[in-house]
């Protein structure tokens, strides 16, 4: 989708700093990390939240929590002490970026309730 930050860090017209991609799946470093790992991981395919999901992503969503995330966070070290998948959806959700994305934040003690 033109005018998508992150359609185009999927598609390496803006840099980022990879850590993960496959044919369905980019992950990246948060430009802004709010923990020592900070990671966002994204379907390639433009989906603008946790909302435009349909019948057709069913496969897409099970292998990014099936598959992608548990290895990343063996990759990134944070899977014995534990880590926090977060999807911002929609305004008071706290959605910046409208593409879908998994924020994967470990490596510190996190609180709760979230601000
Ligand atoms: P959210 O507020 O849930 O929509 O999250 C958007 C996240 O994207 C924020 O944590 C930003 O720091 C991050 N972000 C925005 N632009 C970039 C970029 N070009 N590279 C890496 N992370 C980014
Ligand atoms: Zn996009």
């Amino acid at each position: 989708m033109a005018d998508c930050v992150f359609c185009k860090i999927a598609a390496k017209e803006i840099p980022s700093n990879l850590v993960y991609e496959d044919e369905q799946v980019t992950a990246f470093k948060d430009l802004e990390p709010q923990a020592p790992v900070h990671v966002l991981v994204i379907p390639k395919k433009h989906i603008e939240s946790v909302l435009a999901l349909s019948d057709e992503d069913r496969a897409l969503v099970a292998h990014i929590f099936v598959d992608v995330i548990p290895q990343l966070a063996k990759t990134l070290g944070v899977d014995a002490k534990g880590f926090r998948v977060v999807a911002n959806t929609g305004e008071e959700g706290g959605q910046t970026v409208k593409h879908l994305h998994f924020h994967l934040l470990g490596g510190r003690s996190m609180q709760w309730p979230p601000g």
